[in-house]
């Protein structure tokens, strides 16, 4: 099964693909991560995506596509794949429908989690992030049981800097531009499914969950 998140920054994308990928025993793919584990490696693909995400404009889609398609060639995305950040352009998208008609597969549903705006902008400006494993928090809708630690592993939790108001504001008009156009291309292919993202994290994890296990 492979499945798709669609939604702005800040919808909860990385919270519910963390848990899906677990319960659903998938692959959690989410191309920001990559370019942040290439920067964290100092890789030129690290430092080249960085000049991008530091004014929250997208990496290229050339770029972007190789790097994705080299994840998704490997072993555990065989069976399956949550995509969280990834395609976020119509290009990307195409380019996705190519590489997985190689491999005998298809995207199977696109979940699209609406939030509005101005809940988006609280959500990324209170954002911490495990360095570790990637789980996300929250000052106060999901804050860490200790401050500053993971729940899941007790690694260290920082900030995003691209989580500021102004980079965010910018992030949420290229969403717009560039990313939100995905939403027909995905209902005219028939596999988009709306998720009201604007409840509990329990609450549009049990709505995910029974989409994909209708
Ligand atoms: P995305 O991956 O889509 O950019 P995240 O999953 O990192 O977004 O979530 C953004 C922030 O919002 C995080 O701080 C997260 O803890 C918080 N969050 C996620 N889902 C919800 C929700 N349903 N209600 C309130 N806060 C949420
Ligand atoms: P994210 O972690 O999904 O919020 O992405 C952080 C930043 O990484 C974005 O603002 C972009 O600069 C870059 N990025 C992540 N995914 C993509 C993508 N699919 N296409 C282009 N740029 C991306």
């Amino acid at each position: 099964m492979y499945v798709m998140l669609l939604g702005a920054p800040g919808a909860g994308k990385g919270t519910q693909a963390h848990v899906l990928a677990e319960k659903l025993d998938l692959a959690h793919v989410a191309s920001g991560d990559l370019f942040r584990d290439n920067l964290k490696q100092g890789t030129e693909l690290g430092l080249l995506a960085k000049s991008y995400m530091d004014r929250g404009v997208l990496v290229p889609d050339e770029v972007t596509i190789a790097m994705v398609k080299e994840r998704l060639a490997k072993p555990d995305c065989q069976q399956g794949a949550i995509l969280d950040g990834f395609p976020r352009t119509i290009e990307q998208a195409r380019a996705l429908d190519d590489a997985l008609k190689e491999m005998d597969k298809k995207i199977d549903k696109v979940l699209s989690i609406d939030v509005s705006e101005q809940e988006l902008i609280r959500r990324l400006s209170g954002r911490w992030i495990c360095r570790n494993c990637q789980a996300s928090f929250h000052e106060s809708s999901r804050p860490p049981k200790k401050a500053g630690a993971c729940d899941e592993c007790g690694g260290e939790l920082y900030q995003r800097a691209d989580d500021t108001v102004e980079t965010a504001r910018k992030r949420l008009d290229v969403y717009n531009e560039q990313t939100a156009p995905l939403i027909d291309y995905y209902g005219q292919a028939g596999v988009l499914v709306d998720i009201n993202g604007e409840q509990d994290i329990e609450l549009v994890l049990s709505d995910l969950l029974s989409v994909l296990q209708r």
